[in-house]
């Protein structure tokens, strides 16, 4: 019998997966819509375990709603723009966007491996043109509702970073990047009048019934700081001294002073030859871009040589999937509304301010008619970070253990599997390579039943009906079957995905108790094979938002020539109008088509999978 070697077999379903178009989201969705949405990394190096924990949760949610019959539309971005990408360009001695392609394209890479389910096509960067036009178009239009202003005042002041920092990136005196002190610093800055909607945001929050009581609790706390101190009653920081980022379009003439870009003229675009030894004044120090002509009197004018900080870059990142690439976002187009809010918006229990500021937009748009709730993300999932040996896993404390290590030598399933099992997402992890070992326990278990399955000819269906009813004990696996259904979907939608994954592993003991003794020996009647086949092709499904690539597998397995990933998700009741047969052996799995997928494989695909089960015997 084969032994489990995830090598043997991930790359080549993923490409199925690619292949049949499953993770793509119409732009419209058909059927009920679910939107999934991962806060995107800063592209600053490789994978850490901290982004397989946050991105495998949200997959997990994705594959769970589309088995659920949901039309999911997963995303996230690229945050390539900003203090985090710069200067961790600039400490490597390259350019800012040499160094941020190339880690978009390593990470993404991994993420492929990982099987995170995105659609793709949709992701963006926050440093293409085609982005931050519309980033810039909203920093116009908040100029225009009179929502920024340009004011001196005292500000934090980070030497080492040589920026100005906003309240929300000051933690405890220290420079949300670099840890050194802050000083204080009198200097003229842009300003975001966030406090104008303090108390409508502190009213909506009793709303977010979907979001965790913590992230609930940190957002009533920001808005308390707000009423008194951090950039509250004076609003919210959005320029930066640093030239890795959106330009603000803006122009200052000696007679109009400072004259907003006209909307015909966006982007205005980061010019590619910037001088990064200059380091932070990069922008300042590029004639081309700081001569230009004033909009308003066309006398001679200075750009504004400041760029806008990253998180204004990502207050709009869940409506980038949506809105089509143009000068103009039309946040009334058909396909925003058809697909907000978010209903699940996964990110770090950190991250409540960067919440509160797409809260804050949200309450714009909405109040101008432009969306019909204020509310973006109507539910929330948050998880704490990854440790090793009990502290913070960084390159910079060099205890990082490597994703990609563990990718190439254990697999994307143990990996997934293994940081999931390991605590409950509102917990630390303390990473243990025993919390891999667990997991390729498990799903060698797994693939150990089906192997057996498949060369017990499980995959043929009897040419006549069973004379014989079925077995208690065959009966009774397949309502554990159903029971474990039921548990795993309120599980998972509970954001307890440590707890479905126990629970697929006391079903993996009752299955071997059951089938191993029975399918070594042959000991089974013609109905038990049935129902055993059943509980199996129940159990893949139930695999699947957890190792996709394995409960392919075993899908494959078991001679099915779709895709796991198309099925449905077992029901805990019968259907209304069941056959008029005993309701025990109603089908765990509906044959309805899923969602808005295809729920048939290509036909290319369909001859190669019929030709593997043939040759199934000799391939194992
Ligand atoms: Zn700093
Ligand atoms: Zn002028």
């Amino acid at each position: 019998m084969a032994t489990y070697d995830p090598s043997t077999f991930e790359s080549r379903w993923r490409a199925a997966w690619e292949r049949s178009g499953c993770d793509r989201a119409p732009d419209l969705p058909r059927g009920p819509k679910f939107f999934n949405y991962d806060s995107g990394p800063f592209p600053t190096g490789p994978l850490h375990m901290g982004h397989v924990r946050t991105y495998a949760l949200g997959d997990v949610t994705a594959r769970y709603q589309r088995l659920r019959g949901k039309c999911v539309l997963y995303c996230t971005e690229w945050d390539a723009f900003g203090q985090p990408n710069e200067l961790a360009a600039l400490r490597e001695g390259q350019s800012p966007r040499a160094f941020t392609q190339r880690w978009i394209g390593t990470m993404k890479r991994q993420l492929q491996e990982l099987g995170v389910s995105y659609d793709w096509s949709r992701v963006r960067s926050t440093c293409d043109p085609e982005y931050y036009q519309t980033t810039q178009w909203l920093f116009l239009d908040l100029l225009e509702r009179g929502l920024i202003e340009q004011r001196e005042t005292d500000l934090a002041w980070c030497a080492r970073c040589a920026t100005a920092l906003s309240g929300f990136q000051v933690e405890r005196e220290r420079c949300w990047r670099c840890r050194r002190r802050v000083e204080t610093r009198r200097l003229k800055q842009w300003f975001v009048r966030i406090g104008d909607y303090a108390e409508r945001l502190r009213k909506g929050i009793d709303r977010l019934e979907g979001w965790s009581p913590s992230i609930r609790q940190q957002l009533q706390g920001i808005m308390r700081a707000s009423a008194g101190r951090v950039d509250g009653e004076r609003g919210w920081l959005i320029s930066r001294q640093r030239s890795w980022g959106t330009p603000i379009p803006i122009v200052h003439c000696e007679a109009c002073r400072a004259v907003p870009v006209p909307e015909s003229a966006l982007p205005v675009r980061l010019p590619e030859d910037l001088d990064w030894s200059v380091g932070a004044g990069a922008l300042a120090a590029h004639p081309d871009f700081v001569r230009t002509r004033c909009p308003r009197c066309d006398g001679p004018a200075r750009r504004e040589t400041d760029t806008l900080d990253c998180f204004f870059d990502d207050v709009w990142c869940q409506l980038s999937c949506l809105l089509p690439v143009g000068p103009h976002p039309d946040f009334r187009a058909a396909r925003v509304r058809a697909w907000l809010p978010v209903d699940c918006f996964h990110s770090g229990f950190d991250t409540a301010a960067y919440l509160h500021l797409h809260r804050f937009l949200g309450a714009v748009l909405a109040e101008s008619g432009e969306l019909d709730d204020p509310e973006l993300i109507r539910g929330h999932f948050g998880h704490e970070m990854v440790l090793a040996r009990g502290r913070k896993m960084s390159k910079h404390l060099g205890n990082a253990v490597s994703p990609s290590e563990i990718l190439r030598r254990r697999g994307a399933d143990p990996l997934r599997v293994g940081i999931l099992w390991a605590s409950r997402p509102h917990k630390a992890v303390d990473f243990r390579p025993q919390i891999i070992d667990r997991a390729e326990r498990l799903l060698s278990s797994v693939h150990a039943l089906y192997s057996l399955a498949a060369e017990m000819r499980l995959d043929r269906s009897p040419a006549t009906p069973s004379p014989t009813p079925p077995s208690r004990s065959a009966l009774e696996l397949k309502r554990r079957a159903l029971r474990s259904a039921e548990r795993i979907g309120g599980f998972i939608e509970g954001y307890r995905p440590h707890a479905a994954i126990a629970e697929l592993n006391g079903l993996v003991g009752q299955m071997e108790r059951f089938a191993l003794p029975r399918l070594s020996t042959s000991r089974l009647s013609t109905a038990d094979r049935g129902l055993l086949r059943e509980t199996l092709e129940a159990f893949a499904v139930l695999l699947c938002p957890f190792a996709p690539h394995l409960a392919e597998e075993a899908w494959h397995l078991l001679g099915n020539a779709s895709l796991v990933v198309h099925q449905r998700w077992p029901e805990p009741h019968a259907p209304a109008r069941a056959p008029r047969t005993d309701r025990r052996l109603v089908p765990l799995l509906p044959r309805e088509p899923v969602g808005c997928t295809s729920s048939v494989l290509p036909e290319a695909s369909r001859s190669r999978t019929s030709a593997r089960r043939r040759d199934s015997g000799s391939a194992r």
